[in-house]
């Protein structure tokens, strides 16, 4: 039978199903605040009726800047499902840089948690919404120039079924980028759905009704990669951090509320670390709770270290522009075994793909072969990678005729199908013709006790056009000297790779959502020769 898939199938599900699954949200006061799944359908009914009663027809964009919460979540369900596009903005960028993404989105309506309303004031006059929406989280009442959230929900009737077709788009969301304007990816319904799916498999990030799901990854960040779709998908009970991300209060979060799955990006959690190190019997945590790291690399140190507090970390890969989750880490059968160096090298890898997610590295002669060593750029396709960026014609070389889109990533895949990041094409260092992996070393130099965080980036040389120098952040009150750092990597690595010189600094610049910014460090060091 030819049946839509369409996230208000999910919708009408979980209301019927899971009435009772419980949402729990961190308000900004810092107290929680509590409802059900059936309070969220009655709720996110009645906020698609009022978005179609404001004039909300197919197609059009409602943009979110919200923080991760049960009213976030009402409208990831209710925009969709009234027929609108669900357009998240993401918070932490520039003020100027928002109002344009929203105006080249088209955005009609905005849904705005009161406490950022500072932040929407910097850019109101840049880019103009037709309604503004209020979510009154701190209880304060909401200015008359705009619509209470409350309000609108108390006097409003249910949305008006759609025939949805699962071709419909049903979100966006805008890259990050590090270099040049973000550009817009459309998600369909259909897309959201299999990505659910597939999210959902044991192999994947494994999520079912029983557990408690943490996204801790900004609902504005691809969908906080897709966990409220598949949690609501299951069923789970969803616990979120509200603005309050630190790693004290996510700990005190996972403990009061048991949470099972979580998900972030790695400087997250080296925070989690730091505090569970310093205390580690200050928190009763659900033991085995999966952690999903992605966004950047997970260090191989990471992984072993919060395997010694009992949380399983679960290293995946994805992007804006594969909805985002493409390939996932878990052992396979035939790699099973007791945990050593082997097995802790291989889950630092970023995973296999998915199923209904293809994947091959490209070389200058042709596919790489699955061996582990050979480097190419990574191209992928399947059912919810995106086929084109929204209003933008200048990047349509990313795509090949037969629908494979290239990622910009450089990687090798060994015999047993697992992707390993090598780096970013822009930021490979090329010495003497030998290709260096910047993130092989950084992995290597956070290893290292003192060290908080590692950037490696290629330098110009006179002799061998490029040279890798690492920029270091040391952990509080530690001191090392770039001689004792060398020396640390030297056992790893062939004599050529090792970075010529080690830079410490106070902090790595970095993107809104937490991508080192190496074109910054390259600007700043361009000039640096050994001495
Ligand atoms: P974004 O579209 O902002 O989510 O960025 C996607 C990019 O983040 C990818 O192309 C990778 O370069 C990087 N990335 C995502 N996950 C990982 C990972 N597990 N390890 C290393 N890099 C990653």
């Amino acid at each position: 039978m030819r049946f839509p898939l369409t996230l208000a199938h999910i919708f009408e599900r979980a209301g019927k199903l899971f009435p009772k699954s419980e949402i729990v949200s961190r308000l900004p006061d810092k107290s929680l605040h509590r409802h059900t799944y059936s309070e969220f359908c009655r709720r996110a009914r009645a906020l698609g009726g009022a978005l179609q009663h404001m004039g909300l027809k197919r197609g059009d964009r409602v943009a979110t800047l919200m923080w991760n919460h049960y009213a976030h979540l009402e409208a990831y369900f209710a925009v969709p499902c009234a027929g609108g596009v669900l357009h998240t903005l993401n918070l932490r960028l520039a003020p100027e840089d928002i109002a344009w993404i929203a105006n080249h989105a088209g955005d009609r309506f905005l849904i705005v948690d009161d406490v950022l309303l500072p932040l929407y004031s910097k850019f109101r006059e840049a880019a103009k919404f037709e309604k503004v929406i209020v979510v009154p989280l701190t209880g304060s009442s909401v200015a008359a120039e705009f619509d209470d959230y409350e309000a609108v929900i108390a006097r409003s009737r249910p949305f008006k079924p759609l025939a949805l077709k699962e071709e419909d788009p049903a979100g966006m969301c805008y890259t990050s980028g590090t270099t040049g304007r973000p550009k817009g990816v459309v998600y369909s319904h259909r897309a959201l759905v299999l990505h659910s799916l597939a999210s959902a498999l044991p192999d994947v990030m494994g999520m079912s009704n029983h557990d408690t799901v943490t996204p801790v990854v900004p609902m504005f960040h691809v969908n906080a990669w897709g966990m409220p779709f598949t949690a609501a998908m299951v069923g789970a009970k969803l616990a979120f951090p509200g603005p309050h991300l630190d790693a004290v209060s996510l700990l005190d979060l996972y403990q009061s509320e048991q949470v099972t799955l979580t998900a972030g990006v790695p400087t997250i959690w080296a925070g989690i670390l730091q505090a569970l190190d310093q205390e580690p019997a200050r928190w009763k945590l659900s033991a085995g709770m999966r952690m999903v790291v992605g966004g950047a690399a997970a260090p191989e140190s990471m992984i072993r270290a919060f395997d010694r507090h009992n949380l399983m970390v679960i290293h995946g890969w994805g992007m804006t522009e594969t909805t985002p989750v493409a390939a996932v880490n878990y052992v396979k059968r035939e790699l099973a075994g007791p945990a050593g160096d082997t097995q802790y090298a291989q889950r630092a890898k970023q995973g296999v793909p998915l199923p209904l997610v293809e994947v091959r590295a490209m070389t200058g002669e042709g596919e790489a072969a699955w061996d582990g060593a050979t480097m190419g750029e990574l191209e992928v396709r399947g059912p919810w990678i995106a086929a084109k960026y929204h209003d933008l014609e200048t990047e349509a070389d990313k795509w090949s005729a037969d629908g494979w889109f290239r990622t910009g990533d450089v990687v090798t895949i060994d015999a047993h199908g697992y992707i390993k990041i090598t780096d970013r094409i822009k930021d490979l260092v090329k010495s003497g013709g030998e290709w260096i992996s910047s993130v092989d070393l950084e992995n290597a130099l956070v290893g290292h006790p003192k060290v908080a965080e590692a950037a490696v980036i290629a330098v110009p040389d006179a002799k061998w056009g490029e040279r890798p120098l690492a920029v270091v952040v040391l952990k509080p009150g530690q001191s090392a000297t770039a001689a004792e750092l060398r020396e640390y990597l030297a056992p790893k690595f062939a004599k050529f790779c090792l970075p010529d010189g080690v830079l410490f600094v106070a902090e790595i610049p970095r993107t809104s959502t937490g991508k080192m910014l190496k074109a910054k460090l390259r600007e700043q060091f361009k000039d640096w020769k050994t001495s």
